[in-house]
């Protein structure tokens, strides 16, 4: 039982090790600026607080909703994140960097480090329904350009949240080839090798049912047609134009 154990231990270093040095060398190809920062100090996350009321997104969104998925669920990953990545070699690799090697991160560095940044993203591209908010013109060309309108946009990332089995996310992702709909399960993200359509999301859609069940119950496709009334269209569209 020992030798399996410290085999376990030792397995598990060995993995941490080859993602670090796949990362490092990788970084060291391409950039070397932010490299130096990454050697240094582990990194602890930390929740950050919403840009807006727990009750901002009333009625699409419900308070309560809001502040038992802020300040427990995404505390929870939180947590857990930083409770994974202590004392090891991937604790001063950005999430960034590391979901580039999802496949081969320990499961619960995975899944609440994605919890962590997907969470951070969704607070951010949402605000009051009463806020009313348009993609810029550059951000609405490449929609028509990839869907054919905005309501198509819709039409498509909604079926993407809906039709996700179980728990997941629905995702508008800029690619090189332009803009894209994909959905992931679990807290798994386009940032990660493991994803269908890889990118840069600008857009997210939490369909975990702590994100709805609370005033929408099983209904899951009403609060996804309810949910597009609190997009905030200036922070996706500043996303999309970010180099
Ligand atoms: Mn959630």
């Amino acid at each position: 039982m020992r030798s399996y154990t410290f085999t376990v231990q030792l397995m598990k270093q060995i993995v941490t090790s080859l993602i670090s040095a796949v990362l490092f060398a990788g970084c060291a190809t391409t950039t070397t600026a932010p490299m130096k920062e990454q050697k240094g100090s582990p990194i602890s996350y930390t929740v950050p607080p919403l840009p807006y009321e727990y009750s901002a997104l009333e009625p699409v969104i419900d308070t309560e909703t809001m502040k038992l998925h802020h300040d427990k669920h995404h505390q929870a990953y939180v947590d857990n994140v930083n409770k994974a990545l202590a004392a090891t070699e991937l604790a001063s690799i950005p999430l960034e960097q590391l979901f580039k090697t999802a496949s081969m991160l320990p499961p619960a560095v995975r899944n609440n480090g994605g919890g962590h940044y997907n969470h951070s993203l969704f607070w951010q591209v949402m605000s009051s329904p009463k806020k009313v908010t348009t993609p810029s013109p550059e951000l609405l060309l490449a929609i028509n350009s990839a869907f054919g309108s905005l309501d198509l946009l819709k039409e498509k990332m909604s079926a993407a949240g809906t039709t996700r089995f179980g728990s997941g996310w629905a995702w508008l992702v800029k690619t090189d080839g332009g803009l894209a709909v994909t959905s992931t399960p679990n807290q798994d993200n386009p940032l990660m090798d493991v994803a269908d359509v890889k990118g840069t999301p600008i857009l997210a859609l939490d369909v975990w049912e702590h994100a709805y069940y609370l005033k929408y119950k099983n209904k899951r496709a009403d609060y996804v047609k309810a949910w597009w009334s609190v997009v905030n269209w200036d922070e996706v569209s500043r996303r999309y134009s970010k180099k």
